[in-house]
């Protein structure tokens, strides 16, 4: 496959208007008809258990460049400058181009595929699977794909001992409704960003030296004496692999209306194993179309570079035993290489309708690469309360409860 556009061993020195060096991921990829290499057959789907595409015909199997590599995206963090962004991670632009017109090259109809909703789809005359690798310039398609590994069935089983050890609690209509059957496989959009900083901090900290008690009056009171120190800290800090939800559904963490914030407890994804996007990867699950452009997805991940970074600097700080205040923290980031992925999960949701007519989504989800999961189920009430009247008493229970209520 010709990689000639990927970004070389060294990166280009940064440009001095900003504009972000581009990783062309597409290269080399087509449109249309995806085929078996062997047979020719369009019926490629992934094969969970070896994390290859299948071909349904002949049982041939194969798989895609490992994205990292391809893309030379593992390259040192420490020289990384200005900002590269995968070609699959470029502005969303809202327009007519949502709408593709494919000609089938199986029989030559024109099959119209709407990129909101989906990004493979099948020519309706002659049936054949119509394939979206090149990367339309709406930013639909990823720059690469983390291909399922958990097979259904222990997602289902999975799900189902989630559900069941919280059965007591779960309110009736849950559980009467309740079905792992309907578990379904979605891949989500991700970005996946490393970043390369510069930190400053600086401000003062407390080294006890002396501890002892004092009468004041009839009472004693704990005193102790300390030596206050001038404290700066200033280094590098490498962050990889950060991933960031890319769909505006799931960034918004209204925990009256939904419970998005189980996804987060799922992670993380072993991202580095991701593999250049192709579309047979998508067959037999649905995915979700990234919304958010780096614009608005930028400020969260430099706050969670700032966090890892206040983070890291406390296991310098073990002398200053009564603490630090800084007064000033500088974070400055110095280049960021940002790339788009879908990452698999497996999902059983449960819209709960409420008595005031509104509806929560409820789910239990499950990270199909490490069977990691957690989710939510809708509570009975009354029975909670008996419960927790009990746990007042017995108090060992109470982790559960917690479980249940805290997600
Ligand atoms: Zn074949
Ligand atoms: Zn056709």
């Amino acid at each position: 496959m010709p990689m000639d556009a990927v970004e070389p061993d060294t990166p280009p020195p940064a440009t001095t208007d900003d504009a972000p060096r581009v990783i062309n991921t597409d290269d080399g990829a087509k449109d249309g008809l995806a085929k078996c290499a062997r047979c020719g057959a369009t019926e490629i789907s992934l094969n969970v258990a070896t994390g290859n595409l299948r071909c349904g015909f002949c049982r041939f199997e194969w798989s895609t460049d490992n994205a990292i590599e391809a893309f030379n995206l593992n390259g040192d963090i420490a020289t990384l400058t200005g900002l590269l962004v995968g070609s699959g991670s470029s502005d969303i632009v809202p327009s007519t181009e949502e709408i593709l017109t494919f000609k089938c090259s199986a029989c030559g109809a024109e099959v119209v595929i709407d990129t909101n909703t989906s990004t493979q789809a099948r020519c309706h005359w002659c049936r054949n699977t119509l394939s979206m690798n090149q990367q339309v310039p709406n930013g639909a398609v990823p720059d690469m794909i983390l291909p399922f590994k958990v097979e259904k069935s222990t997602a289902v089983e999975k799900i189902a001992h989630f559900v069941g050890k919280r059965k007591f609690f779960a309110h009736p209509t849950f559980r009467a409704e309740f079905n792992a059957e309907n578990v379904m496989g979605v891949y989500l959009p991700y970005m996946v960003v490393d970043i390369n900083a510069h930190a400053k901090l600086s401000g003062q900290g407390e080294h006890q030296t002396r501890s002892y008690t004092v009468k004041v009056g009839d009472s004693t009171q704990q005193r102790y004496d300390a030596d206050l120190y001038d404290v700066a800290r200033e280094f590098d800090i490498h962050v990889n692999d950060l991933t960031v939800e890319s769909s505006s559904d799931r960034l918004d963490q209204n925990t009256a209306v939904n419970s998005n914030n189980i996804i987060n407890t799922i992670m993380p994804f072993d991202v580095e194993n991701s593999v250049r996007y192709d579309s047979n990867y998508l067959a037999g699950f649905t995915s979700e179309r990234r919304d958010s452009n780096l614009d608005q997805l930028e400020p969260l991940a430099h706050t969670q570079a700032e966090d890892i970074t206040r983070h890291r600097v406390n296991d310098t700080l073990k002398f200053y035993d009564r603490g630090v205040r800084w007064a000033a923290e500088e974070v400055e980031v110095r280049g960021q290489r940002w790339v788009s992925a879908y990452l698999p999960v497996w999902l059983y949701s449960y819209q709960q309708r409420k008595s005031n007519g509104k509806t929560f989504l409820h789910y239990v989800a499950v990270n199909a690469r490490t069977g990691e999961t957690m989710g939510s189920i809708p509570l009975h009430q009354s029975k909670l309360l008996l419960v927790s009247g009990v746990v007042q008493l017995v108090g060992t229970v109470i982790g559960l409860v917690l479980v249940a209520v805290g997600v």
